[in-house]
């Protein structure tokens, strides 16, 4: 009897903060032990010892099988500016410090440099000094070209509610780290959206122990709110239930509906990639506009998306976290937008292992790698399906590359301009890295290349995260100063009085949201462009039924436009038009298939969806033959009993 009640009294909690007080020695000086979301913090007073003995560190890493972060004491902190003046003096100078962050929650300061390169050297840079002298810990980064204001109002936003976001973080690793209930395992997957559809991706994951919801998006497409949002309602389980909330990317068919939960007091932690939250951030914001300028209500407002940010933990790819007693989570790159991953679940100890891709390009592109194939084991797959169907091949980056630099090349060759319709994320700036470098290589006509809308501010986030970019653009970023998000050509149009530039006679490239010319600012160049017969109008993305680019890109002559003023407009197209598939960030059929050829020898079973039933069911039929692997493709409200 008392046996059992001594075993009670020590949680598996209580345990590890005893492993930990046992195996570090006292030089170590450290003053409190701590939960920081699903890492442990150990706070100290000599934050230089522990940097110079890391051993201390993996090898307690190693008994305890859980994240350790090591944290100064808050006391030992300099203030921000006496701090500033230390790494003034510390930094060499041709390393250039641009901007600092203090994050007064996790005790770290976050050191813009222009060149971060030179830092790699410790007889220039003594980092554990800094950390000493000052008592915060070190996180440098490469500073951009441009500032990116999306970053900097959640940097102001973590700050003011530093301590808000510390209790929270304690909180949520008090739940992660609960007792299991049983050793039983059991796995479930509800689909609750953008399952034989594209649209309001959204699931949820169950186990005798945990509940985890993975995407939350919005159906832009649906006419009545049933189709719209996930069936949330469906499962019968209330915001309180939910251990986490997991973010596969950001597009708002995967976010838009997260707001939403925050609104109705959703108090646990989001997981996604360390862009994610700002490009999110930037995504739910622009919706909340655009749903006000269409005389829409918004689904939610700046508020709930300000929780959002507090809320949110991210994470970097690779990384083993522990989210639920029995759920860790990796993130691996998906080569779809900045910051896309694949989420791999891990579920009990090792008794299932759960993939979703999440939105996926296996094939490199400009911007990031080829999506990441290599898990250790997956039981289930959950795979897109957006190019499921057999005819949905794509022409290959060489292809489509070399015929974009033609038809460019063209237009510009005449004195003309090229007008490009453009979503702010993704795509432009993947076009903006293939006419740097191929007019730097001269084998595009130099011409300025002039940007409006969000595109400016999506660019500012890209070069914020360089280690999420394909490996060539991060090493000219982070280890040259030839940064092509720098490049001369680029200019960026900030507001609408100082169109005349890129309007003037001669040749240039324009890029301008929104991608369908549905609004933004393309439609004022639309108007000024469309009528002069040596311009072209070039179409990258795709063009929904019924929006104003798919019948100019279906050959009308003439359309009508709303102005600004409230009047119509009739525009008469003279110049050329035209349409190039093949930068799109999904994989074609092809490249779903060979995705899957790569995991094969471990797959038991493939769940296929985001995508129109006909390619979902296609996808499943090809995998089920080719690989004689079990598929499903369910519908919207499906239980699936995974182990
Ligand atoms: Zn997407």
């Amino acid at each position: 009897m008392q046996r059992k009640l001594a075993q009670r009294e020590l949680s598996p909690a209580q345990n590890i903060m005893a492993t930990i007080l046992q195996s570090i020695p006292k030089e170590a000086d450290v003053t409190k032990i701590d939960y920081e979301g699903p890492r442990i913090a150990i706070y100290t007073k000599n934050p230089k010892y522990l940097m110079e003995h890391n051993e201390v560190i993996s090898n307690m890493v190693n008994i305890i099988k859980k994240r350790i972060v090591v944290r100064t004491e808050e006391s030992i902190r300099k203030n921000e500016e006496e701090s500033r003046q230390i790494l003034t003096q510390m930094l060499p100078k041709e390393a250039e410090l641009g901007g600092t962050f203090f994050d007064t929650a996790t005790g770290e300061m976050t050191v813009d440099v222009k060149r971060p390169w030179l830092l790699n050297n410790p007889e220039a840079f003594n980092m554990p000094e800094i950390v000493s002298k000052t008592g915060w810990r070190v996180r440098i980064r490469k500073a951009t070209a441009s500032q990116s204001s999306t970053i900097q109002t959640i940097n102001y936003n973590l700050k003011i509610s530093s301590t808000e976001r510390s209790k929270h973080l304690r909180q949520v690793g008090e739940q992660i780290f609960r007792p299991k209930l049983s050793e039983d395992a059991e796995v479930s997957l509800m689909t609750l959206g953008g399952f034989s559809q594209v649209g309001r991706s959204c699931m949820l994951l169950t186990t005798h122990e945990s509940k985890i919801l993975i995407d939350c998006g919005i159906n832009p497409g649906a006419r009545n709110p049933i189709d719209a949002y996930p069936r949330l309602d469906w499962p019968n389980i209330t915001l309180d239930e939910l251990d986490a909330v997991v973010i596969s990317h950001a597009h708002l068919d995967h976010t838009g509906f997260l707001p939403v939960l925050f609104k109705y007091g959703y108090k646990g932690p989001v997981y996604c990639t360390e862009p994610t939250l700002p490009m999110m951030n930037l995504i739910q914001l622009d919706a909340i506009k655009v749903a006000a300028a269409q005389g829409r209500v918004p689904l939610y407002s700046e508020r709930d998306v300000k929780q959002v940010m507090k809320q949110t933990i991210p994470l970097s790819y690779g990384t083993v976290t522990d989210i639920s007693p029995d759920i860790k989570l990796v993130f691996s790159n998906a080569g779809h937008i900045l910051g896309s991953a694949s989420c791999h679940f891990h579920i009990g100890n090792g008794n299932h292992n759960f993939v979703y891709t999440g939105d996926l390009k296996y094939g490199k592109s400009m911007l990031f790698e080829s999506a990441s194939w290599n898990f250790p084991r997956v039981e289930t797959l959950l795979i897109e399906s957006t190019y499921g169907a057999k005819e949905d091949i794509q022409s290959t980056r060489e292809e489509v590359e070399a015929a974009f630099i033609k038809s460019v090349n063209e237009t510009l060759r005449n004195g003309g301009k090229v007008l490009i319709p453009i979503p702010a994320v993704g795509r432009a700036q993947e076009l903006l890295m293939v006419i740097d470098q191929y007019m730097k290589q001269g084998q595009l006509v130099e011409a300025p290349v002039f940007t409006e809308g969000m595109i400016s501010e999506a660019t500012a986030i890209h070069e914020s995260y360089p280690e999420y970019l394909a490996r060539e653009l991060r090493q000219k970023i982070l280890e040259t100063d030839d940064n092509p998000f720098d490049s001369e050509y680029f200019t960026n149009i900030e507001h609408s009085d100082a169109r005349e530039e890129p309007l003037r006679e001669g040749p240039s490239i324009i890029l301008a949201t929104s991608g369908m010319l549905e609004g933004g600012p393309v439609l004022e160049y639309f108007k000024n462009i469309a009528p002069i017969q040596k311009n072209k109008i070039l179409f990258v993305s795709y063009q929904v039924n019924g929006t104003l680019g798919r019948r100019v890109l279906d050959g009308s002559r003439q359309v009508s436009v709303v102005g600004k003023d409230g009047k119509i407009e009739v525009i008469n197209i003279n110049c050329s038009t035209e349409k190039l598939d093949g930068f799109s960030g999904h994989s074609d059929y092809n490249q779903l298939m060979s995705y899957i050829h790569r995991l094969r020898p471990k797959l038991r079973r493939v769940i296929v969806n985001h995508g129109e039933r006909r390619k979902c069911e296609n996808l499943a039929s090809s995998v089920h033959r080719m690989f004689r692997i079990a598929t499903t493709c369910p519908q919207v409200q499906e239980g699936i009993r995974l182990l």
